[in-house]
């Protein structure tokens, strides 16, 4: 027990080094999306070896065909049987924006006091740097005073998280071996609320697909034609509008084909969540539509959909031209749930969409690839060490919730390598997370550090033999 309340104190005695580490990286703007970040990206990953190295992790930096990731294992412990942790973060950010909407340097961040409260704000302050700092220095603490780590440690820092992580099957597929583990804990994701942490179980699947419909002429001067040609915005709309019925179901042909409904004991958990609606925060929800027979968090995380995510065509000029455009595109993402698989709902949503053409028009379709939903399970015993540590940090036991969002890894991992994943994070809607003046605090980046040293603890103390 003294050794524990021991790791609690060199976390605060190495505080400040820590904090100031952290905005050290926070400054690097490992932007992934865009080409002139890539010096940057690879400055960061250089960065985070050498900090690895430093506490005992040695690392590599391994090229992919994007960005590169940091691998990093603790050296086998001989004759010690003790489970494999790994730890996933991404160090790659969003990009900034519009500069002018931001009161604060998106690179260069520094401790500013607000209400108390010691913020720093920077591009990726919250979006991943501070988690991905969360456990490499409760695990810098941890080896500090035992002079070992708590289990056998592998540590996976992601470059192109922000970008759909294109290279990561590829990259697991090659290291399997070296990736497997006995649990992943995946650190990116966010709070029930700001006194209360959550372990994230379900994850929806993602789909991205580009629809374009041509006519069979090229534009066309519209007082001449319009009354007789096909007009291809017309056509789409009336197809995108198509996509739902008044119920706010999905009117693909088998959408629905394997889902189960969402079990009773989850609909009354989640149920007992939203009487407290911090989820949806300051998002006004007037005239949206939400699926009948569901609440709002049930369609959210519960519920298969899919969204118009944008529309392009004809004059978008500052001026007035009247064309029958030649063309009209449109770009959907499905969030999927457990039983939908990326490639049927692409082909079902082309059947879709071939089926309501009207005749001498074509139709184009872009998109491959995609992610899956994940559930993951509430017995594994890392989630149940992971509640208890957080309860004992918090004083409030964590929310079991679902998510919107996709992490792709969590997929990969689960599937792939066959490894229970245990999502965990310290951030909060109100972070400002892929927005101007995106923060964070040190007040919970150190509870979020003592936060992993307590699961440490709960995972060695009812460790199986
Ligand atoms: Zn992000």
């Amino acid at each position: 027990m003294s050794d524990r309340e021991d790791v609690l104190r060199e976390i605060d005695r190495n505080f400040d080094v820590a904090v100031n580490k952290l905005l050290e990286l926070i400054a690097i703007p490992s932007i992934s999306s865009e080409p002139s970040g890539e010096a940057d990206i690879a400055r960061a990953a250089e960065w985070l070896k050498a900090e690895l190295d430093a506490i005992g992790l040695p690392a590599k930096v391994v090229p992919t065909k994007g960005h590169p990731v940091v691998l990093a294992h603790s050296a086998a412990q001989l004759g010690l049987r003790r489970p494999c942790l790994l730890f996933y973060g991404h160090y790659d950010v969003q990009p900034v924006g519009d500069p002018a909407e931001w009161k604060h340097e998106p690179f260069e961040p520094r401790i500013v006091e607000e209400d108390g409260v010691h913020r720093f704000y920077g591009r990726g302050a919250s979006d991943s740097k501070s988690q991905l700092w969360t456990f490499v220095e409760a695990l810098r603490a941890w080896k500090s005073v035992h002079d070992d780590f708590p289990a056998d440690i592998t540590v996976l820092l992601e470059g192109e998280e922000e970008c759909g992580s294109p290279s990561l099957p590829e990259f697991i597929e090659a290291y399997r071996e070296e990736l497997e583990c006995d649990v992943a804990f995946i650190c990116d994701a966010e709070m029930w609320s700001p006194t209360q942490p959550a372990i994230t179980t379900q994850l929806k699947g993602l789909v991205h697909e580009k629809v374009t419909i041509s006519a069979p002429n090229p534009d066309l001067h519209s007082g001449h034609y319009g009354a007789v040609a096909a007009n291809p915005i017309r056509i789409l709309s009336s197809i995108l509008a198509g996509l739902h019925d008044e119920k706010g179901k999905v009117t693909i042909d088998g959408f629905y084909d394997g889902v189960s409904d969402i079990p009773e004991n989850v609909r009354a958990q989640w149920a007992e969540l939203a009487k407290e609606p911090t989820l949806i925060g300051d998002v006004d929800l007037t005239g949206g539509v939400t699926e009948e027979g569901y609440s709002s968090l049930e369609a959210m995380w519960g519920r298969p959909t899919v969204d118009i995510n944008g529309i392009t065509s004809g004059n978008q000029g500052p001026g007035e031209r009247s064309v029958l455009p030649g063309s009209a595109t449109s770009r959907l993402s499905f969030r999927l749930v457990p039983g939908q698989e990326p490639e049927t709902i692409r082909s079902r949503f082309r059947s879709h969409v071939e089926a309501s053409l009207p005749e001498g028009c074509r139709v184009e379709f872009e998109g491959a690839g995609g992610s899956s939903a994940v559930m993951l399970s509430q017995d594994s015993r890392f989630l149940k060490a992971s509640s208890r540590g957080l309860e004992e940090e918090w004083g409030m036991p964590p929310v079991l919730r679902g998510t919107g969002g996709a992490i792709p890894l969590v997929e990969q991992v689960n599937r792939r390598l066959g490894a229970e994943c245990v999502v965990i994070g310290f951030i909060l809607p109100s972070d400002a997370i892929h927005a101007p003046d995106e923060r964070y605090d040190t007040e919970r980046l150190r509870k979020g550090v003592r936060s992993w040293v307590r699961i440490f603890e709960e995972i060695q103390s009812h460790a199986e033999v």
